[in-house]
């Protein structure tokens, strides 16, 4: 460490929200070069290095083979695939000096079908499974906790090639199998779940997820076993109701009712039921958005929820994408004079309405079902307004939050929500970018066929911070074994040239031994310091020499479970080979 170039700091860094992104620049293992761009300096390149090495050795055992491609693309194949539009603002986009459109690749989907349909076209060759491991570029909104969400990252992506939808079926249990062996050794807790709304069959795409407090993605499981992320929950859809006995919907005077409270409050005490309080729950909200579509367009959009429920953003964005949600301006407002502020209602939305406004509403808003809902009046609502007799929206959205205790659409009980980190994604494409991009090879039969596809990402750089997620105490890191920079860190204190030569002469043997050793070497240190650099880094095995010397013995401490044992000198090297097995 006397010549390791190596600053551990004492502060946390101002922008940290998250004790990864604290942990692993105070610890010297990244340093920020600007919003979700970092560095990497010696400690944690090392660790990323053996994340890759995990995630090569489990891909190598599949079957698949490694290529790297360029991360500076053409524009072209994007274009072929409409995800030169599609990505709007989220990638870098550049010119070359000919002004050529060219894109910073934020995943490699074009360029990959392009080059087995290069060299590739019989069925023979198949199935295929390419994978690299290479920095990828995305122009985050909001980058955000060092690593975890950088601009620029490293990803392993990998994809398959079948002729098949069983061949995909299998590739694709194949890689499954793959991630579970790399999570496993990665060494944090994690799930895997449904990742979208099963409308491709229920295991068309799942995340591996990092369970982490600190994780954006928030995800549902139930005891029965389902598990899946919250932006790929369906809702369970109630059978329709009968409405013939119901009553007729009427407009009544609600003043100031502008919001679900102030309404059920008034309801309560203006029109009360018979059977019943009125509760949220009875009410049927009207929020409005504005889709940007990639093409720059800006789409209103009205979504009918129950009112005791909120829209939850980021359902919306998974269910509308690739456009963006954007407040519904005041701007927005005067252009549809129809819309009264805080009663709107069906009344006026919908294509075939006066506002032209496509109005789509929460699965749980079946034909029968009967609602308290703006009259479209300032300080108005309408009674008994049942969908599928009164008004009739133009489709549904899964845009309400889900919330704990909601039953899991496989009928397996009740949801619990939790919080993760997305680790992984292993997605069934399908023929869709073959078919654009005319990858085709002849089958037994010499008749020309679309192949089918699968891609599988693992998120390298960012298993880094999730590791350390899982794995920390408030004075530092503890790294797993299978990723620490290095197994042991021997510490010697002292002022004598003895307990040095000692020192030395450990290592030496430790590292004849096959262990890597970071060893504090440092002479004008104090030894608390030393110690606290230890505890900082995290290496699995701390290993003292010093005052116990006289002794004849070298102190071993587990850094994670704190526990510390005297070993003879002459059985150090013998006791370290054993707990870094
Ligand atoms: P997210 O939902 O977190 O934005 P994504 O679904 O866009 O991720 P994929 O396109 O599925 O990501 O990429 C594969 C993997 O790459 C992800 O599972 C994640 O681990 C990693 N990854 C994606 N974006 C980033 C990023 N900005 N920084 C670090 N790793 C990332
Ligand atoms: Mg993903």
């Amino acid at each position: 460490m006397s010549r390791f170039f190596l600053r551990t700091l004492r502060d946390d860094p101002a922008d940290a929200e998250v004790p990864s992104h604290r942990l692993l620049v105070r610890g010297g293992y990244v340093r920020r070069v600007a919003p979700g761009i970092y560095s990497w300096l010696p400690l944690g390149l090392r660790v990323l290095a053996r994340v890759e090495q995990i995630v090569r050795e489990e891909m190598d055992a599949m079957g698949a083979q490694e290529v790297r491609f360029p991360a500076l693309l053409p524009r072209e194949p994007y274009e072929v695939t409409n995800r030169w539009t599609e990505y709007g603002a989220n990638v870098f986009r550049l010119q070359d000096r000919r002004g050529n459109d060219m894109m910073l690749g934020p995943t490699h989907e074009e360029f990959f079908t392009l080059l087995v349909k290069d060299l590739y076209s019989s069925y023979k060759d198949l199935p295929l499974n390419l994978y690299q491991i290479q920095t990828k570029y995305r122009d985050e909104a909001r980058p955000r906790a060092g690593i975890l969400r950088g601009r620029e990252f490293v990803m392993k992506d990998a994809y398959s090639f079948d002729i098949d939808d069983a061949g995909l079926e299998a590739s694709y249990q194949a890689y499954r199998e793959a991630y579970v062996r790399i999570f496993d050794r990665l060494g944090f807790e994690y799930v895997i779940v449904h990742a979208d709304s099963g409308a491709m069959g229920g295991s068309a795409s799942e995340e591996f997820l990092a369970v982490a407090e600190t994780g954006e993605d928030t995800f549902v499981r139930s005891a029965g076993g389902y598990a899946a992320n919250v932006e790929a929950v369906t809702t369970v859809v109630p059978d329709p109701l009968p409405y013939d006995d119901l009553p007729a919907a009427h407009a009544e005077q609600t003043p100031e009712t502008p919001t679900i409270e102030t309404l059920v409050n008034h309801l309560n005490v203006a029109f009360p039921r018979d059977d019943r309080a009125w509760e949220a729950a009875d009410t049927l909200k009207n929020v409005l958005v504005v889709l940007r579509h990639p093409d720059g367009t800006r789409e209103p959009l009205a979504i009918g929820i129950p009112g005791d429920r909120d829209v939850d953003v980021r359902r919306l964005e998974a269910h509308v994408s690739p456009a963006e949600v954007e407040v519904f301006t005041d701007d927005d407002f005067s252009a549809h004079p129809d819309l009264a502020k805080g009663y709107i209602g069906p009344g006026v939305l919908g294509e075939q309405k006066s506002t032209g406004i496509r109005y789509l509403v929460d699965p749980r808003v079946v034909t029968g079902t009967r609602w308290v809902t703006g009259a479209d009046v300032d300080g108005s609502h309408v009674i008994d307004l049942v969908a599928g007799r009164d008004f009739t929206p133009d489709g549904t959205i899964e845009a309400a939050e889900v919330r704990a205790g909601d039953a899991a659409p496989d009928g397996s009980g009740p949801l619990e929500l939790e919080r993760g980190i997305e680790m992984g994604h292993i997605f069934q494409l399908g023929r869709m970018y073959a078919e654009k991009l005319g990858l085709q090879v002849l089958d037994e039969n010499g008749k020309l066929v679309t192949v089918t596809m699968g891609s599988y990402g693992v998120g390298v750089s960012r298993a880094v911070a999730a590791v350390v997620e899982n794995s920390h105490d408030e004075i530092g890191i503890v790294w797993p074994r299978e990723i620490a920079p290095f197994d042991v860190h021997l510490v010697a204190t002292g002022k004598d040239d003895a307990v040095f030569d000692a020192a030395d002469a450990l290592v030496a043997e430790l590292e004849a031994a096959g262990i890597d050793v970071l060893y504090d070497d440092r002479r004008k240190v104090s030894p608390g310091v030393k110690f606290k650099d230890a505890e900082l880094l995290g290496m699995p095995t701390i290993v003292v020499v010093g005052k116990g010397l006289a002794d004849g013995v070298v102190e071993v401490r587990d850094r994670a479970t704190g526990e510390r044992s005297d070993v003879p000198v002459a059985e150090a090297v013998e006791n370290v080979r054993a707990v870094c097995r």
